[in-house]
């Protein structure tokens, strides 16, 4: 058992070296976590500037370069089909001029819908991670799991849990704020509220 270069498969599953970090000898996690952290700013943005729930987007290409950005728009766009993922998806799109987003990453604050999820295996996106789960509508393993059917003829990869509290905590409070509750201190929250 050998891959394409000839290096023993067994050997290279058992290095820790190839198990933490990518191609390139980067901590696949703190690249996920600083992609996640840009997500999580473009959340707060949809908040503050437009009042739309905070989710954020960023479409990172097979080379580490940014791709695209989105938050959600829906309210302001008056657009049903505008959530995060769809919005950096479209400007991904754009800046490829290709509708196949080949070995792109998809790094989003929350567990995407239905909707998303199959935008994302059209896409051909390579690599989904997100941050907090959505028990409510989460298409990919909380409500529905559409990423990783097996019927799909492209295959995406998914890491989930990705600074998952300060997402999670973020979208809780804002729902509080719009119900008149006080917001829940994001370092002390570690509940669903
Ligand atoms: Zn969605």
């Amino acid at each position: 058992m050998t891959d394409t270069l000839g290096v023993p498969v067994h050997d290279v599953d058992e290095s820790p070296r190839n198990a933490m970090t990518d191609t390139l000898g980067v901590p696949v996690h703190d690249v996920d976590e600083s992609w996640m952290r840009h997500a999580l700013a473009l959340a707060e943005r949809a908040q503050r500037e437009f009042d739309e729930i905070p989710v954020g987007a960023v479409l990172v290409g097979a080379d580490g370069q940014l791709l695209g950005e989105g938050w959600n728009l829906n309210i302001a766009s008056h657009d049903p089909s505008a959530h995060a993922e769809i919005v950096a998806m479209r400007e991904g799109g754009r800046m490829l001029a290709n509708h196949r987003l080949i070995g792109s990453t998809l790094y989003v604050t929350l567990e995407p819908c239905a909707m998303c999820a199959m935008a994302i295996v059209h896409a051909r996106v390579a690599r989904l991670v997100y941050g907090a789960s959505d028990p409510k509508t989460g298409a990919c393993g909380s409500v529905f799991d559409l990423v990783a059917d097996a019927r799909h003829n492209h295959r995406v990869e998914v890491h989930a849990g990705v600074l998952a509290k300060e997402a999670g905590n973020r979208l809780t409070n804002y729902f509080r704020a719009k119900r008149g509750k006080p917001p829940l201190l994001l370092e002390d929250h570690a509940g669903e509220g």
